[in-house]
């Protein structure tokens, strides 16, 4: 098992966290907290577990998980502090609503909502700032990959995002490789394709921060992960964990993908 090969050089943390997106009611929420709750208790205490949802569902699912060895986490937030900014949720409200962590820069709002690296800079200073840790989302589209550019797209995203921030601030952020052509499509990244891009990313980690903080961050991969394929891809040295979308909507599944390392 990973966990214990792991030589403890590092202090990378083994994470499966969910994303459950625009999905389910407050209701539906809450029982499928409730239900990744009770299963649980089979997973080994290292790997942590995180449930990221929507905005309505953080009070009442922080009320089921609060206290639990599962974190909350949102799936975005405001990059401005407060003010006259209808409909945005800061940092400051999710912290008050019992969030660990957020989620920024998935493809689903860079694609979508306009959310620019720029953007992403603030967000993540705004997170940290109000002692959020955050799950920065990179990862190449079809195009991209097709046209052998995703080193090149994963090296930007980071280093215009990350490279901003401090070696401290940088035991606060989890870094999850997203190829966007296997997101919610069935197609999952081989585990050689992922490990590389994985790899990649820590050596541009590295450079800026240095191989000890490198070996320090925690890199999960995110696209059609599922229990099925969940261990050839965690058995990967640089892959330490997942992000999970549809499969994190059913707890046996998301809970069968934590049991994978
Ligand atoms: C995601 O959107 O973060 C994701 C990984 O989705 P899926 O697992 O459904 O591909």
């Amino acid at each position: 098992m990973k966990l214990f090969l792991n030589d403890c050089k590092n202090m990378r943390k083994y994470i499966v966290a969910g994303n459950w997106k625009m999905n389910t009611t407050v209701p539906e929420g809450v029982e499928l907290a409730k239900a990744v709750l009770a299963a649980s208790a089979a997973v080994p205490a290292d790997v942590k577990l995180i449930v990221a949802t929507p905005f309505t569902h953080l009070c009442p699912v922080a009320a089921v998980v609060g206290g639990t060895r599962i974190g909350l986490s949102a799936e975005n937030c405001a990059d401005k502090e407060k003010g006259a900014y209808t409909g945005e949720v800061s940092a400051a409200m999710l912290a008050s609503a019992g969030c660990q962590y957020t989620i920024l820069g998935h493809s689903e709002r860079r694609q979508y909502y306009g959310e620019t690296d720029e953007k992403l800079v603030e967000k993540t200073r705004l997170a940290l700032a109000n002692g959020l840790d955050v799950i920065l989302c990179v990862g190449e589209n079809l195009e991209e990959r097709e046209a052998g550019r995703h080193f090149a797209v994963c090296e930007s995203q980071i280093k215009n995002v990350l490279y901003n921030f401090t070696a401290e601030d940088m035991k606060h952020i989890i870094v999850a490789y997203e190829p966007v052509w296997a997101i919610g499509t069935g197609k999952t990244a081989t585990a050689e394709q992922a490990e590389e891009i994985h790899a990649f990313i820590r050596k541009t980690i590295a450079e800026k921060f240095g191989e000890q903080v490198a070996d320090d961050t925690t890199i999960l991969y995110g696209g059609s992960c599922k229990p099925s394929n969940a261990k050839e891809l965690f058995a990967q040295k640089d892959i330490d964990g997942g992000l999970i979308g549809g499969a994190a909507l059913k707890a046996d599944d998301f809970i069968g993908i934590a049991l994978s390392f």
